[in-house]
Order: C-alpha cells, then structure tokens, then sequence
C-alpha cells in the first residue's frame, strides 16, 4: 500500500498576547512531526528565559531594517512597539520538504501569511474570558504596568481580526486546546485539494496510466 502523502503548509496561530500560543504551539509540535516552528527575528529585547536562536533570533533595529531591505522576510510588523519578521527562506525550504510550518504571529502578520501563501491554515486563540488574559499577563511578570496595560488594549483590538481566520481554539486547558489544533491540521492534510495537487488518483493509488488502459 502506499504511504499516505504528506502535504504541507504554513499554520498561522494567532491570538491576544498572553492567550498561551507558544505553549500551545510547542504541545502540539511534540505530537507531531511532519510540523517544525518557525523562529522569528525581533528587535525585542530577550526575556531572562529566553535563547537566542530557540526562542527568537535576537537583532538590532538596523539588522532588522537590512533584513527588510532585503527581502528576507515573509512578514514583518511592529507589534507593541517592537519589530517582528518570520525568516523566509527557512519557511520556504521547510514547506518544500513536506514539513508545515508553525506560525506563532500577530495578527498583521498572519493576514500577510495568508495572503501571500493561499494554502495556509489560520487558526485564532481566544481566551475562556478577558479576565483570565489579564491574570494570565500578570502571572507572567516579565511587564511593567504600562506594557502590562498596553498588551490589554492591544489585545481587543487583535480579537477585531478573529474573522479573518479559519479556525478558532479556545484555550480552556492547555491539553483539550492542543488536541483541537492537532484535529484541525490532521483534517487539513486530508484535504482532497491537497492531496490531489500535482498528483492523479492513479498515481495516489499506485496505479500508473499503461496499468490502466490495459
Ligand atoms: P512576545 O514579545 O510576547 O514574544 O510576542 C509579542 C507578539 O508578537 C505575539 O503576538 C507574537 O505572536 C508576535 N510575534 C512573534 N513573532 C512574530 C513574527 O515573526 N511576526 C509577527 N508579525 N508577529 C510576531
């Protein structure tokens, strides 16, 4: 029997900030490994838990402007005062291999993803309720109150592009919402559009044309 085909393509995950995407992003990876993460650049100064290279790659505005220039990146925005950008020659090599790729993006990028890559799946993260994001943001104790504040404002206006997305998770618990995001990109794959791109079905079942006619 032949191996069922893996089709790729990017997953843009989006969502108010301290929603959890990243964590969520990370569960579903460990359940899947035709996925990989996409690591952004970002002129944001690193948390103490943070490693250049894991979590962002860590630049100077005018590394971030060259980039930019370049063309280097498949979307950039400014997203609480600081510069962010997902690389895309990585992105593309990763999509050419057969992996999908995760995008944990805001919304202004993610909206640049799935113009410019029609085949990408959005998903957008809600929390249970506003005031559990606010308790969350707090728990996480890397703001002062002002960006505290900032991230709370920008995250009703981030909930205004949820229409923009295909899909919707709300992350109640870390393990229910991962396992919806893998039943979202597990149906995706399977996808008839998908499979059958640049591919007949006598070739996905092993039948060849000559096979056929005779
Ligand atoms: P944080 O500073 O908390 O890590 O991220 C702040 C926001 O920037 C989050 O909403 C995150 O999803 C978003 N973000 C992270 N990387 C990128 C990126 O490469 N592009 C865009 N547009 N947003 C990003």
């Amino acid at each position: 029997m032949n191996k069922p085909r893996i089709v790729s393509f990017p997953i843009v995950v989006s969502g108010p900030s301290g929603v959890g995407k990243t964590t969520l992003c990370h569960g579903l990876l460990k359940m899947d490994t035709h996925l990989a993460f996409s690591i952004s650049a970002t002129t944001r100064p690193p948390r103490s838990n943070e490693i250049d290279g894991k979590d962002y790659f860590f630049v100077k505005p005018d590394e971030f402007e060259r980039m930019k220039t370049e063309q280097q990146l498949a979307e950039w925005a400014l997203v609480h005062g600081h510069y962010y950008g997902t690389p895309k020659k990585w992105l593309d090599e990763q999509l050419e291999r057969g992996i999908s790729i995760l995008l944990d993006i805001d919304v202004q990028g993610g909206v640049q993803i799935m113009e410019s890559y029609p085949e990408s799946v959005s998903i957008f993260v809600v929390p249970p309720t506003f005031k559990v994001l606010e308790e969350r943001l707090r728990k996480r104790g890397s703001e002062t109150e002002d960006a505290l504040r900032l991230r709370l404002e920008n995250a009703l206006s981030e909930m205004e592009f949820i229409t923009s997305y295909d899909y919707v998770v709300v992350n109640d618990t870390v393990d229910e919402a991962v396992a919806r995001m893998h039943g979202i990109v597990t149906a995706e794959r399977l996808k008839q559009k998908r499979i059958l791109e640049g591919i007949t079905w006598r070739q996905l079942i092993g039948l060849d044309e000559r096979e056929v006619k005779t």
